[in-house]
C-alpha cells in the first residue's frame, strides 16, 4: 500500500467492493486496506495511475472553475457516482498517516493530467479573454504549477 499514492488508493477504493454507504466507524483499517488491494488488482496498476492522474487533473481545474464540458463528461463517465468518489477520497486520505507513502510514491503524488486535452493546450497558460489591445490569461492549474522535487544527496528520489 505504501507504493500507492492517496489518489491511487481512492481510485482503488472506488473500484472495490466498498459499499456506497456505511456508517463512519464501523469499518476497520484492515477492511479498508483489503478494499484498496482488491480495487488495485481489479483495475491494474497502470490504469490505476492513469485514473488517479485524470482525477487529480479534473480536481485542479475544478478548484479554478476551469473544467471544460468534455473533460467534465469524461470524468463523470469514469466516476459516475460522485458521492462514492468523495467517500473513496476521504477513506484514502485516512490511510495516509497509518500507511505513509514511500518517498518515491510521494514524488508521484502530485502527478495530474487532463484527458483529451487541457484548456491550456500545452502552453501552461489559459486565455481568459482578449480584445484587440489586451489579452488576459492565467496559469494553467494543472500544467503551470511550480513543481516540487525531492532530492537527497543530489539524487532524485
Ligand atoms: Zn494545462
Amino acid at each position: 500500500m505504501a507504493e500507492l499514492t492517496g489518489g491511487e488508493r481512492a481510485v482503488a477504493l472506488y473500484a472495490s467492493d466498498m459499499p456506497d454507504r456505511f456508517r463512519a466507524g464501523v469499518v476497520t483499517d484492515t477492511q479498508v486496506a483489503a478494499w484498496i488491494v482488491q480495487g488495485a488488482e481489479r483495475v491494474g496498476l497502470d490504469e490505476l495511475r492513469r485514473r488517479a492522474e485524470f482525477s487529480y487533473g479534473h480536481r485542479l481545474l475544478e478548484m479554478s472553475n476551469l473544467v471544460p464540458v468534455d473533460v467534465q463528461a469524461r470524468h463523470e463517465q469514469r466516476f459516475p457516482k460522485a458521492r462514492r468518489l468523495f467517500k473513496a477520497q476521504q477513506m484514502a486520505s485516512g490511510t495516509l498517516w497509518r500507511d505513509p507513502m514511500t518517498p518515491k510514491t510521494l514524488a508521484r503524488n502530485s502527478a495530474a493530467e487532463v484527458e483529451g486535452g487541457c484548456p491550456c493546450r500545452g502552453t501552461k497558460s489559459i486565455p481568459m479573454w482578449a480584445d484587440e489591445d489586451v489579452s488576459v490569461s492565467r496559469g494553467c492549474p494543472v500544467h503551470g504549477r511550480a513543481t516540487i522535487r525531492h532530492h537527497r544527496a543530489g539524487v532524485a528520489l
